[in-house]
């Protein structure tokens, strides 16, 4: 069986991707499954540069193809943050419940039109000989008052998404695929490959 490197210790993530590729007969390998212990400074400004950033020190150190997934949340109220931080909103030791709490505290008092965000997602797929490919997919919704569902990981409770009438937590992990900004990515990671192996067999 294939197995393909993704560049993250985030379960959720892993797991949307194991899920993913599973389709496809592909296994995901993620940092949480590989022995070494690897350290990743995200010291990248937008979500392309971190998870370029993150592709590139982990197939450095592996010498194979990696994937990396560098994501978060915009609110548009908040001057686009949490952000590149929002793994970390709440502090350096920070987990996603207290990251939900800052959000909600945030925006207390704050109307729910005016509740605007989006999530982001940008992956790196990075080769040994320094190739890389980029794509970048984005999930717009509202940020309720309330948290609401028990799936996912991060923010999916508090991200309302108004033509499903759901947060991401009430959806399955298949359901959220089809729409997130993961999925989204995923979609044009593989247009962009289907692009360059046609290019190639020309
Ligand atoms: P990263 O691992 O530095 O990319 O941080 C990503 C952070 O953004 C996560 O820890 C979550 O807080 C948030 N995030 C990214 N994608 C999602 C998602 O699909 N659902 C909920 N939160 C997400």
């Amino acid at each position: 069986m294939k197995t393909i490197i993704i560049a993250t210790k985030n379960k959720g993530k892993a797991s949307e991707f194991a899920a993913f590729f599973a389709k496809y007969g592909i296994k995901v390998k993620s940092l949480a499954d590989i022995r070494k212990n690897i350290t990743i400074e995200e010291t990248g400004s937008t979500f392309k540069e971190n998870a370029l950033i993150k592709a590139h020190t982990v197939c450095k150190i592996l010498k194979k193809p990696v994937l990396a997934d560098d994501s978060g949340l915009e609110v548009a109220i908040l001057n686009n943050q949490p952000g590149v931080y929002s793994a970390r909103y709440a502090g350096e030791n920070s987990n996603d419940f207290l990251n939900n709490q800052k959000l909600l505290y945030m925006l207390r008092g704050v109307p729910d039109k005016l509740r605007k965000a989006r999530f982001v997602c940008a992956l790196a797929l990075v080769y040994p000989k320094g190739k890389e490919i980029v794509v970048e997919g984005v999930c717009e919704g509202y940020i309720l008052e309330a948290m609401r569902g028990t799936n996912g990981f991060g923010y999916d409770p508090l991200f309302y998404v108004p033509e499903l009438g759901k947060t991401f937590a009430e959806l399955t992990e298949e359901e959220k695929m089809k729409i997130s900004h993961r999925g989204r990515a995923l979609m044009q990671l593989e247009k962009v490959l289907e692009d360059v192996k046609d290019s190639g067999s020309k």
